[in-house]
């Protein structure tokens, strides 16, 4: 419970070679000192009877994330942090068509899962950040969506600045449109690069000490704990419901690149909740599934695919997996990783409407074919597939597919009419250095 009396909650590094934090240590850090990702230091154990299924996803989220708040500056304002965080639902709704579900994420203002952990951290971070102090400025290199629900979750927070570095001409004209709209303490960045210069620059800058004494900084990327715990909310609250009506758990089926939305997922189940097999739907880059095959982690180069939030060639939080599974998950039940290629992804939007009266966006597709092999293999079991996306936000894919415009979700139609500017950048380390400086 928030507030209760008890050990405080610490998280250690995956390479052990740091000192144990609480909670806010490790919001503000990002990234441990060693180099690894934070973990929590002993992994807690509900009891699903401290949940009340008549609960809402906020009273849910800060249940669950209590006991890792324990001891931490940050316990007693967990409950209004979700509240003000979780302003909307994540519904899982039946599917037409097929004794399943589709958990949908997409319901916060960039119509994306990234909603739910960018704004919790960013509501977080306002009780750590007091405003009046020097302000910190958030930097981010973003592929899209990160990006904007990074911008949109901070903007106009006191105390904070937001810079976000997007490949100029790799985002959709839609993701572009979202990251320069909000202005204000949001600066967006139109890299003359790819995305990993952008993510070149970022680091070069978190590695500079003279910046940061003048411009202290801080990160929002996936492998923030303030990102990932938050993610287990939904799964939480979706099982619980799920196990209350029909007393099975739910077996998820979750899109994935960098493993931060699935790993919530997993680590959810690690703390006792109704949550059955996990499996990994990802796009051609197939580095999962062949780890799970082999036994042995090989990042690579990311390739570019329709399903373009989940091009990740070494997904960072691919060490949090292996940590929690010994390095080797393919080796325990309860988790698989299945690769589904452009073409298929396009197949399953195409006949998505036809099948289930649903449109998908090209990365909840993945989890939908996913879905169909285990169907075609005799598993007859309630799945949820994750929508990690409304398909609006990638009309340009989707549109000639389905052969219909896809109506835009208020949030999303309001971003897309204020004005956009982004400042041009070479990818260049002393002009993003000038550029935060000035
Ligand atoms: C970020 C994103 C993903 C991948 O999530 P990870 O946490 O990186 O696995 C999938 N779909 C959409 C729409 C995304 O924005």
């Amino acid at each position: 419970m928030p507030g209760a009396v008890g050990p405080p909650m610490l998280f250690a590094s995956t390479r052990g070679a740091a000192p144990p934090v609480r909670l806010s240590e490790a919001l503000l850090a990002g990234l441990a000192p060693d180099g690894g990702l934070y973990v929590p230091h002993s992994v807690p154990r509900l009891s699903l009877d401290a949940f009340d299924p008549a609960d809402d996803l906020a009273t849910t989220a800060a249940h669950l994330l209590a006991p890792f708040a324990a001891g931490d500056p940050l316990a007693e304002a967990l409950p209004a942090i979700t509240r003000e965080a979780f302003t909307f639902d994540a519904p899982l709704k039946p599917m037409a068509g097929d004794d399943a579900s589709v958990l949908e994420l997409f319901h916060g203002p960039t119509a994306a899962f990234k909603d739910f952990g960018a704004r919790f951290l960013a509501r977080a971070m306002a009780r750590l950040v007091p405003p009046g102090g020097r302000p910190v400025t958030i930097l981010v290199a973003t592929s899209g969506d990160t990006g904007s629900a990074v911008a949109s979750a901070f903007h106009r927070q006191p105390g904070i600045e937001v810079a976000i570095l997007y490949p100029d001409g790799r985002v959709s004209p839609r993701q572009a449109h979202q990251l320069g709209c909000l202005g204000d303490n949001v600066r967006a960045f139109r890299v003359a690069g790819s995305f990993d210069d952008c993510q070149r620059l970022v680091k070069q800058a978190f590695g500079d000490a003279a910046l940061r004494a003048e411009r202290p900084l801080a990160s929002a990327n996936s492998i923030s704990l303030g990102r990932l715990l938050p993610q287990m909310s939904y799964y939480a609250h979706a099982a619980l419901g799920h196990f209350r009506v029909r007393g099975e758990p739910l077996h998820l089926v979750v899109p994935t690149g960098n493993l931060g939305n699935a790993f919530a997922a997993i680590l959810a189940r690690e703390l006792g909740l109704p949550i059955g097999e996990v499996a990994l739907a990802t796009n051609a880059n197939r580095v999962l599934s062949d780890w799970f095959a082999s036994g042995r982690y090989e990042g690579r180069p990311s390739l570019a695919t329709l399903a373009n939030a989940m091009d990740v060639g070494d997904p960072s939080n691919a060490e949090r997996l292996a940590w929690l599974f010994e390095g080797r998950p393919g080796s325990r039940a309860g988790i698989s990783a299945d690769t589904v290629d452009d073409e298929v992804i396009r197949a399953r939007i195409r006949d998505g409407e036809a099948r289930y009266g649903e449109v998908f966006c090209p990365h909840t597709a993945c989890g939908v074919e996913v879905l169909e092999r285990r169907r075609r293999a005799g598993d007859t079991r309630h799945h949820a597939v994750v929508a990690t996306a409304h398909p609006a936000k990638f009309e340009t894919v989707v549109e000639p597919l389905v052969g219909h415009p896809v109506a835009v979700p208020p949030a999303l139609a309001g971003m897309l009419a204020r004005p956009a500017h982004a400042e041009p950048l070479p990818a260049d380390y002393e002009a993003l250095r000038a550029a935060l400086l000035g």
